[in-house]
């Protein structure tokens, strides 16, 4: 169930300015102050009533007693790579806790947002799968991560990046989006809006783990958002093993729907693929995968799988890795190796997991896969 209510007060993130003006327009103030409002959340990053003073004092005093901006709670931030990568968890309200990763790069900064505390997907090789669901976050939640990396960005020594702005966001934390469809579409909309966060379409990426209704919808979305499919196998047999999505939509079916989503979009797709030692890092794999991607319109993304405790699994090493890639593009399929950051910290892809401990006490609450 959607919530828009924060221990009833308002939550301001996850209104859209029309609903703000309505808000407001209880409140007997004219639309031009939610407008002011919203630009002191988006544009200036304010979080808190108290320093918006382009507002009138009594009207900054009742937003303050009646409405909440930053719901993210925040418990433990750790830094690597230099302070570029900067890894928060937050506790939200109902208790869980998700993560958020900024990477500050030379020339861009990005952040990587979660759209579920958990996931119901339960791929074998991922942190966050071990989780289970636990809930599906609000627009508003999704929205205050990136919102927070942007103030993260802003406080970072001037002399340590030239970067001042987030540049990117990427919708691979915590979650299946696609599973969480409207509000995390709702997050996408809020971020692109030119009056407020302005961040560019084909700034954001969303990955899936291949959640074809989900592929379908984006196709027909006004925003030209980038899209990233997790295949991670070449065939329906292991594919099934290592990602229980496969058996509700086998490999043929996923690629004919990505076949559809670029016929009707015109725009590449990425294909993630992790890399496990000995169990889809063969040559012949690699063939298996050109042979099945051969003339499609995508770029395929190798991840060197980052460790999860608790596994059998292995990384590759990297020499297997490179054959891997040489392979792929022997068949003329355009591949890169993904740059790692922050694995030391555990904010790599697929490490978001939470506290330790709530990982062996968080009820795994499983839901049918692919709605
Ligand atoms: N649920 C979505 C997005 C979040 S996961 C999805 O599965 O696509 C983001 C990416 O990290 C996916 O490609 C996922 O397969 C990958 N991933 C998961 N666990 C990983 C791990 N331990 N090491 C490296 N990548 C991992
Ligand atoms: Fe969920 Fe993605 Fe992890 Fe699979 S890889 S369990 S879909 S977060």
């Amino acid at each position: 169930m959607q919530r828009i209510m924060n221990s009833e007060r308002p939550y301001l993130y996850d209104l859209t300015l029309p609903v703000l003006e309505q808000l407001f327009k209880g409140w007997g103030q004219p639309a031009f102050r939610a407008r002011q409002l919203y630009r002191q959340l988006y544009l200036n990053l304010s979080d808190s009533p108290a320093t918006m003073t382009d507002l009138p004092l009594a009207l900054r005093e009742r937003l303050a007693a009646e409405t909440s901006t930053t719901t993210l709670e925040l418990v433990r931030l750790q830094t690597a790579d230099q302070g570029l990568t900067r890894k928060a968890l937050f506790r939200i309200p109902g208790g869980e806790v998700v993560e958020t990763v900024l990477m500050v790069y030379p020339d861009r900064a990005t952040v990587c947002v979660s759209t579920q505390a958990g996931c119901a997907m339960g791929c074998v090789f991922c942190a966050t799968g071990r989780l289970g669901l636990l809930r599906n976050l609000s627009a508003g939640e999704i929205v205050e991560q990136v919102l927070w990396a942007a103030r993260e960005l802003q406080q970072l020594d001037p002399g340590t990046t030239p970067i001042q702005r987030i540049t990117n966001v990427v919708f691979m934390g915590m979650g299946e989006p696609f599973a969480n469809y409207d509000r995390w579409w709702q997050a996408v909309e809020r971020l692109h809006d030119p009056h407020g966060f302005n961040l560019g379409a084909r700034n954001m990426t969303v990955s899936t783990v291949g959640q074809v209704t989900g592929i379908r919808r984006l196709a027909r979305e006004a925003l030209p958002i980038n899209l990233a499919i997790s295949l991670h196998a070449p065939d329906d047999a292991l594919r099934s093993e290592m990602m229980p999505i496969n058996q509700r939509y086998p490999i043929a079916e996923l690629l004919a729907a990505t076949q559809e989503y670029i016929a009707a979009t015109n725009r590449r797709v990425s294909f993630e693929y992790v890399l496990l030692q000995g169990k889809n890092d063969t040559p012949e794999q690699a063939a298996a995968l050109g042979t099945l991607l051969h003339g499609m319109l995508c770029h395929v993304n190798l991840i060197p799988w980052n460790p999860v405790p608790g596994t059998p699994l292995g990384r590759s090493e990297r020499a297997r890795v490179l054959r891997f890639q040489q392979v792929l593009q022997a068949h003329g399929i355009a591949c890169t190796v993904r740059v790692e950051r922050g694995i030391a910290i555990a904010a790599a892809c697929g490490q978001l997991a939470g506290l330790p401990g709530d990982l062996a006490s968080s009820a795994s609450v499983h839901i049918p896969l692919g709605e």
